[in-house]
């Protein structure tokens, strides 16, 4: 059974292999680094959209590990979870104090970041070492293949996917095995509705032998459901200048740039919030904070409400440090923001263009 998997599989992939850019550079471990930590949780055609663009700006290891914070940020921008780039960055300057790239899976592992699975796709890929790299696309397939019945996100489910894929990953080409089960859940065994009329696995398989396979994988217990918080978030403009603030480091959207903004516990009264944060970053405002626009984004463990408002300080602009400025529409643009900050500016924008002659405080590239 493990000879005849592995066998059909590479035979599948040698015809059907995906042409993805990182894969024009296989031996290349910093190439498939930056491409693993891309990748994680993050579809692959958003990922082909920044790639490219990233390894141009820092080709090298030595060049990521150079770079000031706030460009690798600005670089990494839209891609989301920026986690992910301060890692990348951290572990990029580890790598070039110690003057060679990891050789193995077991120095990947101590880069920050990098788990079981992206230490064994980059290993296998770039390195040429049998590990296995079992993520939700081989879980499921394996589900579905070996007719498990048992949850495999978690418990034992979990841990006989990873003894499954640790005993069938080859001691030849175990890159190519990694990335063809990869793509055969892309493709073939996806999600939404197994095609196993085209599966090199159909002969072998289980579930679709009793005819379960699109009832496969299961899930146990309910979908928590994911709690809302709402942000009430200010633009205070002063002349053709908005203020933007940079979050502390550690947290989410860690030194990313956003609107002056308070998260709202139930009962706090928005204008009353930010009445009080306006008077503490600009003085005297004119008014009261007008609401003038909502925005919604979803994280993975919370979805955010952003309620906007906008006010026009009484003075012109105080001056910048290092965690405040007063910026442009053209300054603006160069800051490095979240996608969900994205969609503030832009419903911002909207909101404000017709009535007032605001400046464009964000055009979407
Ligand atoms: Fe998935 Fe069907 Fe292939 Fe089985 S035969 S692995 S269910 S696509």
């Amino acid at each position: 059974m493990r000879a005849a998997i592995r066998r059909r599989l590479m035979r599948w992939y040698d015809r059907n292999r995906r042409d993805l850019p990182w894969r024009r550079r296989e031996g290349d471990l910093y190439a498939q680094w930056v491409a693993e930590i891309m990748l994680q949780q993050t579809r692959v055609e958003t990922v082909r959209r920044y790639y490219d663009r990233f390894l141009k700006r820092f080709p090298s290891v030595q060049t990521l590990a150079r770079a000031r914070r706030e460009s690798v940020l600005k670089h990494w921008e839209g891609l989301g979870y920026y986690r992910r780039a301060i890692n990348l960055h951290e572990g990029a300057k580890r790598v070039a104090k110690r003057g060679r790239l990891p050789q193995s899976f077991d120095e990947l592992r101590e880069l920050p970041g990098i788990g079981d699975y992206t230490a064994g796709a980059i290993a296998s890929i770039a390195l040429g070492e049998s590990k296995p790299a079992a993520d939700g696309n081989v879980a499921r397939i394996f589900a579905r293949l070996f007719a498990i019945e048992v949850d495999v996100t978690r418990g034992a489910g979990r841990r006989e996917v990873e003894r499954l894929a640790g005993a069938l990953v080859p001691q030849k080409r175990p890159g190519d095995f990694n990335q063809a089960l990869m793509d055969l859940g892309s493709l073939v065994c996806t999600p939404a509705s197994p095609n196993c009329g085209v599966c090199p696995f159909r002969p072998l398989c289980e579930g679709a032998r009793r005819g379960i396979a699109h009832e496969l994988p299961r899930r146990s217990g309910a979908k928590r459901a994911v709690p809302e918080v709402t942000i009430a978030t200010i633009a205070i403009r002063a002349g053709n200048r908005v203020l933007m603030q940079r979050r502390d480091e550690g947290g989410l959207w860690s030194g990313l740039w956003e609107l002056p903004n308070a998260e709202l516990s139930s009962g706090t009264e928005a204008s009353g919030a930010l009445a009080d944060l306006c008077a503490k970053l600009a003085g005297r405002a004119r008014g009261e904070p007008l609401e003038v626009a909502e925005a919604r984004h979803v994280l993975t463990h919370r979805r955010v409400r952003f309620r906007i408002f906008a006010i026009d300080a009484a003075r012109g602009p105080r001056s910048n440090s290092r965690v405040r400025r007063w910026v442009t529409a053209a300054e603006l643009e160069k800051l490095s923001v979240s996608t969900a900050q994205r969609k503030v500016l832009a419903a911002l924008e909207r909101a404000l263009e017709p009535a007032v002659s605001a400046p464009p405080i964000n055009r979407k590239r």
